[in-house]
């Protein structure tokens, strides 16, 4: 079989697993990504939820050492719900990010690329493969755009010409050689929307994302999110979509070509209140097949009751100050504090004073104090 041959039979295959694209490149070092991972690290840009090893990020071949290609493969998912329920005053919501409406893609697409492994090494039994998802070592998006899945925009997301930015990226680094495809040319051209929509000024310049200003990121962190982002979060519990949605290039498209992607509006634009009253195995068994849950409940609680905050829902104020009182992780004690300053009546301001006198921990003290002042700080 020569290498055309197989790779038509690879294409075949992979649709009728359910891949929705597959593109191929070579196990070439990605010298470009390389300068502008260095420059990123240079700025402090990155996240901390990266591999730190740039090499092993840049090299595949120091992945598997006889590698000749990597494919890359991508699966749309949904960006419109059915029925979502509404956010109305006196029972606010939250909302997860497109990303995490379905069940985990890192298991999904995981499985898609174990598939396609057997099947390789059906045809060529000698074929060593090694596949990654997100959390692997390689960057899925300089393997997608290298290998012709989409083109990488100023939000730094893949834009595939079917599917808009809406698409899971993974890839396979196998050592059987497959021919390249050519990359897609960038179409981004003079828009800035995504850059110029983004709350917090995280997309440096075109293409460049400095992760610490990011809500994505911001919403997955565990300890105080500063102060200056809090208002910005709004209601994100995770993620956060805004420079894929204002993107022309999404106009129009919602695919929904896989069962398992398919959100339960229920859960991913869920009830602030009941969210904060979970306990961990409760939140496991709601939320646990969901990408979102990867850092536990805590980031999720932190975020709703920053939420609540947001919308000032006064409903909520005996939670909260059940919460501020009562909760033993002084980051919610301590956003409670803050989302019952935003609130600023003199119920609140009550409950905060009273809360001062029992609390201990000086972090909580300090974020009570803020909160008591007469103009909360943002
Ligand atoms: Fe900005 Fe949100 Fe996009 Fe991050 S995900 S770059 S915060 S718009
Ligand atoms: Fe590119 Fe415009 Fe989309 Fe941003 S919003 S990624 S600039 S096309």
């Amino acid at each position: 079989m020569t290498a055309a041959q197989l790779k038509e039979k690879i294409i075949a295959y992979s649709k009728d697993i359910g891949i929705d694209k597959i593109g191929f490149t070579s196990a070439d070092p990605f010298l470009s990504l390389k300068d502008r991972l260095l420059e990123q690290q240079r700025l402090q840009y990155q996240s901390g939820f990266e591999e730190n090893d740039i090499e092993k990020r840049t090299t595949p071949k120091k992945l598997v050492p006889e590698a000749k290609t990597i494919i890359s493969i991508a699966l749309a998912y949904p960006s419109k719900m059915k029925n979502p329920p509404k956010s109305r005053k006196g029972e606010r919501r939250g909302v997860f990010c497109r990303a995490s409406w379905g069940e985990d893609y890192h298991r999904v697409l995981k499985n898609r690329l174990q598939k396609l492994e057997a099947y390789i090494q059906e045809l060529v039994p000698e074929a060593k493969c090694q596949s990654m998802v997100d959390t692997g070592e390689l960057a899925d998006r300089a393997v997608a755009e290298r290998a012709g899945i989409g083109w990488s925009g100023k939000n730094c997301a893949i834009i595939t010409p079917e599917f808009g930015s809406y698409v899971y990226l993974g890839e396979m680094i196998t050592t059987v050689s497959i021919p390249a495809d050519t990359p897609v040319t960038e179409q981004c051209g003079t828009c800035n929307k995504c850059v110029d929509a983004c709350p917090t000024g995280a997309l440096v310049q075109g293409g460049q994302l400095d992760s610490n200003k990011c809500i994505a990121y911001l919403t997955q962190t565990k300890d105080f999110l500063p102060k200056r982002y809090r208002k910005k979060l709004g209601n994100r519990l995770y993620g956060c979509d805004t420079c894929q949605q204002v993107c022309p290039e999404n106009k129009g498209v919602d695919s929904h070509r896989h069962e398992e992607f398919e959100p339960d509006p229920e859960l991913v634009k869920p009830k602030l209140m009941p969210l904060l009253e979970l306990s961990n195995k409760e939140f496991k068994q709601k939320y646990g097949r969901l990408a979102g849950s990867w850092r536990g409940k805590k980031p999720i609680q932190r975020n709703a009751v920053i939420a609540l905050g947001h919308f000032k829902a006064e409903e909520s104020i005996e939670l909260l100050s059940r919460l501020l009182t009562n909760d033993p992780r002084p980051v919610i004690r301590g956003t409670a504090a803050w989302s019952l300053g935003q609130m600023n009546t003199a119920d609140t301001q009550k409950l905060l004073e009273q809360a001062k006198q029992s609390e201990t921990d000086e972090k909580v003290l300090e974020e009570i104090d803020d909160a008591l002042l007469p103009f909360p700080l943002h």
